[in-house]
């Protein structure tokens, strides 16, 4: 039955009955300590709200594809020198940070102008070059989160070892709508991507794209396919729900906001079917209070630099959110890329381990070595 989405459905390992949606979920509960062994353990229970530091380091703007909301593209960009990557890292670092995405546009090979710069390089492909990056990044002692769209399985794998986590939103599981948003994506490509990365074990972040038309069963159906290959690899780290926010680069506009009612009845559905976290951008919901009252556990990365996909939309300071949170009866906690399920799992590489160890002796990420404690469940 795990999968199923019939009149019974899975809740951490046991059947229930599908429940109606209550208009909040029941006050969460605080968060405790008690003595262990003469030492304070703090237990994390559903109050904790997370988050990462994650500051974004562009291979290239340059992409294959032309997604009419799409914010990133750039027409013919060559890719990022490393001198200029090693001064991102820099500042990443001096202001704290401890994640870098690492992002390029689709595809970006299939770009004359990216190709024929990797290969003055020296390097075969862009994975290659993308690899190396991330290398750096681990020498510099930050954790790389690489999401540079589609991937083969080979590549996958290569960039498996010096990365923390890595990602690749589904979007939307409705081709014929896709073929309306974005002509060039596949949907099959992506699920076929998330599916290798379960057979990899690699610690993966996805999600889907909301606000840009679609009918509300196809947000359903695009979380059902994601909960399911879940179900059989267990490596869904977090779902994004992305709400489209219209930038100045973006050529359509939202047909129909988002009311708290789909937020809710989207989260609820993650959380009922499901032991993933739910992950809302903080900088595209200001409503985020509430989607935690809904269910939502954590508020992706946060930076003090920009966001290259919602180029209008930048973040609230950390101290500000945090006192938000405060307010609503939550504690805001930070995380690292690889969730401390998939830490405590040992799905990472020697050489990630390696700085994750570093992590690990700061106050904030101590909790990730109480493998008896996960911060989420399953
Ligand atoms: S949204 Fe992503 S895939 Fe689509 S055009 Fe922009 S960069 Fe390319």
């Amino acid at each position: 039955m795990r999968g199923s989405f019939g009149s019974l459905r899975m809740l951490h390992g046991e059947l229930v009955e599908p429940s109606p949606l209550p208009r909040t979920l029941p006050a969460c509960r605080q968060a405790r300590s008690h003595q262990g062994r003469g030492k304070k353990i703090e237990v994390f229970l559903e109050n904790i709200i997370t988050y990462s530091k994650s500051y974004t380091l562009v291979l290239t703007h340059s992409c294959a594809n032309q997604c009419l909301y799409c914010g990133f593209r750039k027409k013919d960009e060559g890719i990022i020198t490393f001198s200029d990557a090693e001064e991102i890292i820099k500042t990443a670092k001096e202001k704290g940070h401890w994640e870098i995405l690492v992002m390029s546009g689709e595809k970006p090979q299939k770009i004359r102008k990216v190709s024929s710069s990797f290969k003055n390089l020296g390097y075969k492909d862009f994975t290659s070059f993308a690899l190396d990056i991330c290398k750096l990044i681990l020498k510099n002692s930050l954790l790389p989160h690489t999401n540079i769209g589609v991937l083969s399985c080979e590549g996958l794998n290569r960039l498996k070892r010096y990365n923390a986590s890595m990602g690749i939103m589904l979007e939307n599981i409705n081709m014929r709508f896709g073929r309306t948003v974005h002509p060039q994506k596949n949907i099959n490509e992506r699920l076929r991507v998330i599916k290798d990365a379960g057979k990899l074990r690699i610690p993966f972040t996805t999600g889907i794209l909301i606000g840009l038309g679609e009918a509300r069963e196809d947000r359903r159906n695009s979380l059902k396919a994601i909960i399911e290959l879940h179900n059989k690899y267990n490596h869904i780290q977090e779902i994004i729900l992305q709400n489209f926010t219209p930038n100045r680069r973006s050529k359509i506009r939202i047909p129909d906001p988002i009311t708290a009612e789909d937020w809710q009845e989207l989260i609820r559905f993650v959380k009922d079917n499901s032991d993933i976290p739910v992950q809302i951008p903080q900088n595209l919901n200001q409503d985020y209070t509430r989607m935690i009252k809904f269910g939502a556990s954590d508020l992706g990365g946060i930076s003090e630099g920009e966001d290259h996909v919602n180029l209008d939309s930048r973040w609230v300071m950390i101290e500000e959110i945090s006192k938000n949170i405060e307010s609503s009866g939550h504690r805001l906690k930070g995380r690292l890329p690889i969730y401390k399920k998939y830490f405590n799992l040992g799905w990472y590489s020697e050489e990630v381990g390696n700085v994750i160890k570093k992590y690990l002796e700061m106050e904030e990420f101590a909790y990730y070595k109480s493998p008896q404690l996960p911060l989420t469940k399953g």
